[in-house]
């Protein structure tokens, strides 16, 4: 069957590239190198080409399927696995990364027989926690760690990281850049094992990059949502000059009607087990575009024209559709969040379809 028209996300990959372009530009006036973060885009080979003819030579992604996904697609580019490996899996991170990030020794020892038995070398990045609760080894454990790893064959630490603003929103300041650094000429100086990646963070780091007059030890940042969303994301505030609406999606009218605004009749629950409260408004226009939470995640949808989504239940989206006159067939065009996004960009119920012009 031909993809459906709708529902749609519609990919500018220029602006993806002026987006790439401007934030390798940035970053590399201080020395601070980036990894392009696919994860967010469902490892698209069509994105990660243009964040490689845009000077990211390093693609990195938490899912082994985006990994292998690309290097079918014949991407020549080099593999960062983005999440600590499970120990299930250390056969295909050897396979398809040619770097992972680890916290645990037992994985670390796993992949080193794997790699053995490979006979190849697999590149670890260690994550330290330093605040945020996610992934990473606590930095008085760190010494410890890394006299062990160096006892394993087939292992090569090629850098540390930390991961900030993920899980618990702690922010990537200055002090905690100071430490990273800190703990990296450490390491470099007790083991006499130069780090090539010093890793500091994601898109959250822009606020610290921006002030700070020295990074430090600081060199690379892993990012993701500004390149595709053109923000930071601490605040979600806009990075001058990038573009945010790279991506849009589109749905369509499949109801148009004048309705009351206050469901009537005795009520219970609804699709996902709430009891939504509702406002008397009186009489209503209303539309149902026809895509859903099954879609994508419709709370972070925002409308481009003056409408208002007032919810969504698996496959409908119902809007207040005010003055827009919009009718059965017309196209309802959203900006994305993050959510929205990566839940778009996974789904095999929304199209993709790319752009190459600004
Ligand atoms: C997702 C992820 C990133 C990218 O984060 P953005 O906010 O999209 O820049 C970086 N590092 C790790 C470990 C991640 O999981």
């Amino acid at each position: 069957m031909t993809l459906p028209h709708t529902p749609r996300i519609e990919i500018n990959l220029a602006k993806i590239a002026h987006n790439a372009a401007t934030l390798v530009e940035l970053y590399g006036a201080k020395n601070i190198g980036l990894m392009g973060v696919t994860k967010t885009v469902c490892g698209a080979p069509e994105i990660a080409q243009v964040l490689l003819d845009q000077g990211i030579p390093m693609l990195a992604d938490s899912k082994l399927v985006n990994l292998k996904r690309m290097r079918e697609a014949g991407i020549k580019g080099s593999f960062v696995y983005l999440r600590s490996p499970s120990l299930s899996e250390v056969e295909l991170v050897i396979q398809y990364a040619d770097i992972s990030i680890n916290t645990e020794l037992a994985v670390v020892t796993k992949l080193s027989e794997a790699a053995l038995v490979s006979h190849t070398v697999q590149n670890i990045i260690v994550m330290i926690e330093m605040g945020d609760l996610r992934e990473g080894i606590m930095p008085d454990n760190l010494d410890c760690f890394i006299q062990e790893v160096l006892t394993l064959k087939g292992i090569e630490i090629v850098g540390i990281g930390v991961n900030f603003a993920c899980f618990g929103g702690v922010k990537p300041d200055d002090q905690k850049m100071v430490d990273l650094s800190l703990l990296a000429s450490m390491i470099e100086t007790k083991f006499t094992l130069p780090l090539s990646f010093v890793s500091g963070g994601n898109s959250a780091n822009y606020e610290w990059f921006m002030g700070a007059t020295d990074v430090g030890k600081v060199n690379n940042l892993r990012l993701g949502e500004s390149i595709y969303l053109g923000r930071e994301t601490l605040n979600r505030l806009v990075i001058p000059e990038l573009y945010t609406d790279a991506f849009t999606f589109v749905s369509e009218v499949i109801e148009s009607k004048v309705k009351p605004s206050m469901p009537y009749g005795e009520r219970g629950q609804n699709a996902f087990g709430e009891v939504p409260q509702f406002e008397d408004r009186g009489l209503m226009n209303r539309v149902i575009v026809g895509v859903g939470n099954q879609d994508v995640v419709v709370a972070g949808l925002t409308p481009l024209i003056d409408i208002e989504i007032l919810g969504a239940s698996s496959d409908h989206t119902v809007i207040n559709a005010k003055d827009s006159n919009l009718r059965v067939g017309d196209e309802v065009t959203f900006n994305l969040n993050y959510g929205a996004l990566l839940s778009s960009m996974v789904s095999p119920y929304v199209t993709k379809k790319y752009s190459y012009v600004i």
